[in-house]
């Protein structure tokens, strides 16, 4: 299985009720031997209209506090729980989080990662899969509106590094 395999199946799929609202998928992007993944929680309009995670303003956050902590966009992999935008970017329903739970598992077997990020508490739903270390923290769309929450998650994303050695 190659990462533009399954990138092929997501976009296809149809075993929940999302692909109807939504324009495409999301698999996500990155490098295929990214150490670090970061996951969150599904596609929002941006990212619904592009095919790309974390576009959109949360992205651009994001952007930055990865850069601030060393590290480049395109050396991670960014994806989400989720692959497809949910109507009203209401939080996804437990049966369409679990109907693509499998496709992350996926996407760690392959990609191998040794520290996967779990942004937000649609994605601590993520599986756990043995010899990869987990960090929990909060989504960057709720970082970048409240300070105190931003500091944390600076500070999370600033300790990744350390973590990886
Ligand atoms: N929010 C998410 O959780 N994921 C995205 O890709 C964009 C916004």
């Amino acid at each position: 299985m190659t990462l533009m395999e399954l990138n092929e199946r997501i976009r296809k799929c149809r075993k929940c009720r999302l692909w109807k609202g939504a324009k495409t998928a999301v698999p996500g992007e990155g490098s295929p031997k990214a150490k670090v993944m970061l996951v969150g929680q599904n596609p929002g309009a941006e990212e619904d209209k592009t095919g790309k995670p974390f576009v959109g303003r949360a992205g651009k956050f994001l952007n930055k506090v990865i850069a601030e902590s060393g590290f480049n966009r395109e050396e991670l992999f960014i994806t989400n729980l989720v692959k497809h935008r949910s109507p009203d970017n209401r939080m996804p329903l437990p049966d369409e989080i679990e109907a693509c739970i499998p496709y992350l598992e996926e996407q760690i077997e392959v990609i191998k990662p040794k520290l996967i990020v779990l942004m937000g508490t649609v994605a601590w739903q993520a599986p756990r899969v043995k010899d990869v270390e987990y960090v929990k923290t909060i989504h960057p769309s709720a970082a970048m509106r409240f300070t105190k929450m931003r500091r944390r998650f600076e500070e999370d994303f600033s300790d990744l590094k350390n973590l990886l050695y």
